[in-house]
């Protein structure tokens, strides 16, 4: 099981009820900050602080990342032993740095900082994170976790078929290597196997007008995070200020075969947030406004559970 946290579902301003953009997905002991907008410390707290942990963020505007000194620092009085990395667009690793050193930022644990560049930027053993350009004002990242199991079951009889020796050739088949015969032939882990259990995959889309970086991660993901800033009567703002409406997420959810559409990052002149997920529903039903501290289950069979909290 995976979940999806959102810690702060709002946009450039914050409200009472939405913190700055935060999202949290856990997965296996770890946990992954997507952005770490102001105050990100209060809300992620009770999700452990000594768990593994990385954060990823988007770009280098303030409500994404200026909660990342507050977090080092809420850690480090709380006594985290474990190191941390976190990854960020290039422009604001020294920013980070400046922040540990000058203001003594995580004292008894190391936090790591690396530039981001497209492409898988984090794995474990059967789980990762790509990050992949978006089109905003500058440069700036979506991210794509995927959870895969590495094999499906492996068949002996297809093995055999095949005229492998039986051995370490097939062991190597089963943890999923592909191997090299005498003869020649290259096998591959699923020519011998059932197919893989399906992945889990889980796209956030960061600040972005709609673009096909975002239509490609999020072929078949089963949650797509995608920012909703506007609604189609603002739609010359969304354009000029490098952002999306609800119906334009709503869209790519729609053309790319998405489970469940989280809006996220709408603007606070739109109060509650209801018109951006009437708007949205309209081309794409299976859509949820992000409430802050809504959980989100995702099981193995792609099936989601929302928590909402009761305030
Ligand atoms: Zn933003
Ligand atoms: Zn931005």
């Amino acid at each position: 099981m995976v979940e999806l946290v959102i810690l702060g579902s709002g946009g450039s301003i914050p409200t009472l009820k939405r913190n700055h953009p935060a999202y949290l997905i856990r997965h296996e002991g770890w946990n992954l900050l997507f952005d770490c907008g102001e105050d990100a410390q209060r809300r992620i707290e009770p999700y452990g602080n000594n768990r593994k942990m990385a954060i990823f963020i988007s770009h280098n505007h303030a409500d994404h990342m200026l909660g990342i000194p507050g977090v080092l620092l809420r850690f480090s009085l709380l006594g985290r032993i474990k190191p941390m990395s976190i990854y960020a667009p290039a422009e604001l690793i020294e920013f980070i740095k400046v922040a540990q050193s000058t203001i003594h930022l995580g004292t008894t644990f190391e936090a790591t900082v690396y530039g981001v560049e497209p492409g898988v930027v984090f794995s474990e053993k059967d789980f990762s994170v790509r990050a992949f350009e978006v089109e905003h004002r500058g440069k700036a990242f979506g991210y794509e976790f995927t959870y895969q199991k590495p094999t499906g079951t492996f068949l002996p009889e297809k093995a055999k078929e095949l005229n492998i020796p039986k051995g370490k050739l097939w062991s190597r088949l089963a943890k999923g290597e592909n191997v090299h015969l005498e003869d020649g032939r290259q096998v591959r882990p699923e020519d011998v196997s059932l197919h893989p259990e399906k992945g889990l995959k889980i796209v956030y889309s960061g600040d972005t007008r709609p673009c096909d970086n975002v239509r490609e991660a999020a072929k078949d993901a089963d949650i797509l995070l995608h920012e909703a800033m506007y609604t189609e009567e603002h739609s010359e703002l969304a354009a000029e200020r490098g952002h999306s409406t609800a119906k334009e997420a709503a869209t790519i959810a729609s053309e790319c075969n998405v489970g469940l559409l989280i809006l996220t990052h709408y603007s606070p002149r739109y109060e509650d947030g209801e018109v951006i997920i009437r708007e949205a529903k309209k081309y794409f039903p299976n859509a949820v406004l992000a409430r802050d501290l809504m959980s989100v289950k995702l099981n193995h069979d792609g099936n989601t559970e929302i928590v909402t909290p009761k305030n």
